[in-house]
């Protein structure tokens, strides 16, 4: 099975009728870079940075941040990265940011929101990311979008950091920004947010948790906590439909791009990149061989016509058997 596999890893993404996607890798550090190119990622989809400032007594320095950005980037050449800024708050505490004790840590004080209201450890994470710039393709991703004003916000604050590198004579390269589709509100508007942005990428792990209200932690719970209910798929395929429309390309990095049993959904709905853990990637290139894009739209079109995540799952379970 591990051999026949093993052809695909140096193959590009396509479906049985030559439309090519990008299928990416989610990664936590350097570190992860070694599997990652075993399994012929096509790029990474997402950098959590985060865990540089974990497991620490004092936040990371900007020549810190830097090595590990410029490592990274060095190591996939040409192929696109897309680092995410800082998401701790929800589940991921940090001591010695003194972050308030909350009643409702995931609704709380999280991701580009202390980022917005830190800016000068935002503005150390930003300046690291231009300088890493020019070692590779850099993308930039803010997460836990909500609003518009936010996006300006952060774009601000790149904008005076890019001012002040030229100012110190420092070299950097354009790099394209975008957000994370990942709270519904996002989802519902996205088509103002494609506006503002270069791409997209769906959070899944959170928008299931917002979209249903169930803490993605809580086991009691945990049967509700679906991509297939009927209410995501169809935030999902609206999220696609507007990054299309604006002409920005929309990719996934949520655990749901990787699993097999919702890439042919995806794939339908038009979805450009699937970001995964790299041990998902191979699976998902010979499912994604063995399709065509008119039966992946099908798919797609009985999937949204369809009322219980049970009774899609069921279906979808059945379309990559019969595959
Ligand atoms: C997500 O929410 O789907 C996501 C990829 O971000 P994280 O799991 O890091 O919250
Ligand atoms: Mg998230």
């Amino acid at each position: 099975e591990k051999r026949k596999l093993n052809k695909y890893i140096d193959q590009q993404s396509k479906t049985k009728d030559g439309l090519v996607v990008e299928l990416a890798a989610n990664i936590g550090s350097p570190q992860d870079m070694e599997h990652v190119l075993a399994n012929g990622a096509e790029g990474i989809g997402l950098y959590r940075t985060e865990f540089l400032y974990m497991d620490r007594d004092v936040s990371p320095t900007e020549d810190e941040q830097y090595e590990s950005y410029k490592e990274v980037l060095e190591k996939m050449g040409d192929k696109p990265v897309v680092i995410r800024t800082l998401d701790i708050g929800g589940d991921k505490e940090i001591p010695y940011l003194n972050m308030p004790k909350e009643m409702n840590p995931f609704l709380g004080y999280r991701a580009l929101r202390i980022c917005l209201d830190n800016i000068s450890m935002f503005k150390t994470q930003l300046r690291a990311l231009l300088r890493a710039s020019k070692f590779g393709n850099l993308k930039v991703m803010y997460p836990m979008v909500s609003s518009l004003e936010e996006i300006k916000e952060a774009n601000d604050i790149l904008e005076e950091v890019r001012c002040q590198l030229k100012a110190e004579g420092i070299e950097y390269r354009d790099f394209e920004v975008g957000i994370m589709i990942e709270i519904p509100a996002a989802a519902i508007n996205s088509d103002a947010l494609a506006k503002e942005v270069d791409f997209f990428s769906i959070g899944t792990n959170d928008l299931i948790q917002y979209t249903v209200a169930v803490d993605r932690m809580n086991e009691k719970i945990s049967h509700l906590y679906s991509p297939f209910n009927p209410a995501v798929l169809k935030l999902i395929n609206m999220t696609i439909a507007n990054g299309h429309k604006n002409k920005i390309w929309t990719g996934m990095c949520g655990e749901a791009a990787g699993d097999l049993k919702m890439i042919p959904f995806l794939l339908g709905a038009g979805l450009d990149e699937f970001s995964m853990s790299p041990s998902a990637i191979l699976p998902a290139r010979e499912l994604i061989s063995k399709l065509t894009t008119k039966e992946a739209k099908e798919i797609k079109e009985k999937v949204l016509s369809m009322k219980t995540a049970k009774e899609i799952e069921e279906y979808l379970g059945n379309v990559i058997s019969n595959i």
